[in-house]
């Protein structure tokens, strides 16, 4: 008896034990935490769960915004806000889920606020070689809204709107209403520019896989999902889709609460299984604060239907940029049955400075990422090369200075034979170097020295 104990009982530790702390990413936000905001203390979970309550009460202008928050946040930010909007080339638009999320007693360093309410405080210059369009979408464009860089895989923007404007937009060229700073070139649904789409998809044979996005799928109406969905499955070549989506991170009730839209989107995704091809939802999750019990329970309606649900991320300074904050993103998305498929290197967008990292904040938190869970739940670190180069691993640079800042990659699938150039934020250099980058002449000398380093020495 006592030798069957032994063999039973516990093997030694090769391991110490756990901290608590590593468990933090289980701790989803639940109860009424609404409530703690004014306007919304008497609003119970009935209501809050509603997403046309969300939607009527979500907040479309800066002025308004800034009077539901005069009370909870301290002396001084209401005008630093105000000063941020007149800069800022976006449109606001803050759901009451956004907004009860945000700590108001802390909001200058709070992750949520960061990404969809600018501030002056922190605004930094544009680096001197940003342009609008920054990833060269409409220059690979055969049509508008259609960007078809790589082989066999587009992007279909179907809509220009969105549940939340984001400070980081690359799209910023397309998505939102005018602001005074930027003109938009026009992307809003349209069946007539979506046909041409249809029939340039089913023209090339070698289009195997769409991205539908924005603007954001939540936006679309269930005839529209039900429209596109069917439209491109029956296209003989096209094997896969997928909806993109930030609309599950700020307000996770319209997958809860919109069942005609739900539907459409489950619909589609058993049309595409019954054709033996994949269709998936990708969502954008950025700090694990966005998930709290609501999105969890809206996952799992995406898990009971089926629907393969992946996501991707931007790595965003003050947000997601140390081990701990994108480990607990990781661990909270596979918790709640989320792939995490792309961490994205800021791009270099219009009024997003303060938001950028270094391309070795990157190398360093994928390094820490890489062993800590799954393989298949571990996200790729990827550079969207401007000028359009595409994705590329950010490890696999050409060449890389750690003091201009510059690093150069090239696209043999995409773009043979080019150099693709990512600079890093020009005040997370030394001093030295952001003197130089102030001087056109030693600009265009950094930049034909990192060029002709990657085709002399690539690494
Ligand atoms: C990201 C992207 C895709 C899809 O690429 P995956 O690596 O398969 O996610 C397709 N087209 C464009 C233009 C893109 O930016
Ligand atoms: S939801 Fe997506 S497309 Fe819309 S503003 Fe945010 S990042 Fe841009």
């Amino acid at each position: 008896m006592t030798d069957l104990l032994n063999v039973l009982s516990i093997p030694p530790a090769l391991k110490p034990p756990v901290e608590s702390s590593h468990f933090a990413y289980k701790d989803l936000l639940g109860g009424e935490f609404w409530r703690r905001i004014p306007e919304y203390a008497n609003v119970d979970e009935k209501t809050f769960l509603n997403y046309r309550w969300q939607t009527k009460k979500t907040i479309h202008k800066a002025d308004r915004l800034l009077d539901a928050i005069k009370d909870l946040s301290p002396p001084g930010f209401i005008e630093d806000c105000e000063k941020g909007f007149q800069r800022a080339p976006m449109s606001v638009r803050v759901s009451p889920y956004l907004l009860s999320l945000i700590d108001w007693a802390n909001p200058l360093d709070d992750p949520l606020r960061i990404q969809f309410i600018p501030v002056d405080s922190r605004f930094l210059p544009d680096h001197p070689q940003l342009g609008l369009d920054s990833l060269g979408e409409q220059a690979d464009a055969p049509l508008p809204g259609l960007t078809h860089r790589y082989p066999d895989k587009a992007l279909f923007l179907v809509i220009d709107t969105c549940p939340v404007y984001c400070r980081f937009c690359t799209r910023s060229y397309a998505v939102g209403v005018d602001t005074d700073g930027v003109e938009k070139v026009s992307l809003k649904a349209n069946k007539r520019r979506w046909a041409q789409v249809f029939d340039y998809v089913a023209s090339r044979p070698e289009l195997e896989d769409i991205v539908i996005s924005g603007g954001d799928s939540y936006n679309l109406r269930p005839d529209w999902i039900q429209e596109i969905g069917t439209r491109l499955l029956n296209i003989p070549n096209i094997r896969r889709i997928r909806f993109a989506s930030k609309g599950l991170a700020v307000m996770p009730q319209k997958a809860l609460t919109d069942d005609a839209w739900f539907s459409a989107v489950s619909e589609i995704s058993d049309l595409g299984r019954s054709m033996y091809k994949e269709v998936a939802f990708h969502t954008h999750f950025n700090h694990s604060n966005e998930i709290t019990e609501i999105s969890a329970r809206a996952l799992r309606r995406f898990f009971d239907a089926g629907v393969k649900v992946r996501n991707q991320t931007v790595l965003l300074r003050g947000v997601n940029d140390t081990n701990d904050k994108m480990g607990t993103l990781v661990k909270r998305l596979g918790h709640i049955n989320v792939q995490p498929y792309y961490v994205y290197v800021h791009d270099l967008v219009q009024g997003g400075e303060d938001m950028r990292t270094t391309v070795q904040t990157a190398v360093n938190i994928e390094k820490h990422m890489r062993g800590s869970t799954a393989g298949f739940n571990t996200p790729t670190f990827v550079v969207d090369a401007p000028g359009g180069g595409g994705k590329r691993g950010v490890h696999s640079y050409e060449y890389y200075d750690r003091k201009s800042g510059i690093s150069v990659y090239t696209a043999p699938a995409v773009k043979q034979g080019q150099q693709f150039l990512y600079f890093d934020p020009v005040d997370q250099l030394e001093p030295e170097y952001q003197e130089r980058w102030t001087h056109e002449g030693e600009r265009t000398r950094m930049i034909e020295s990192a060029l002709e380093q990657a085709r002399t020495n690539p690494k």
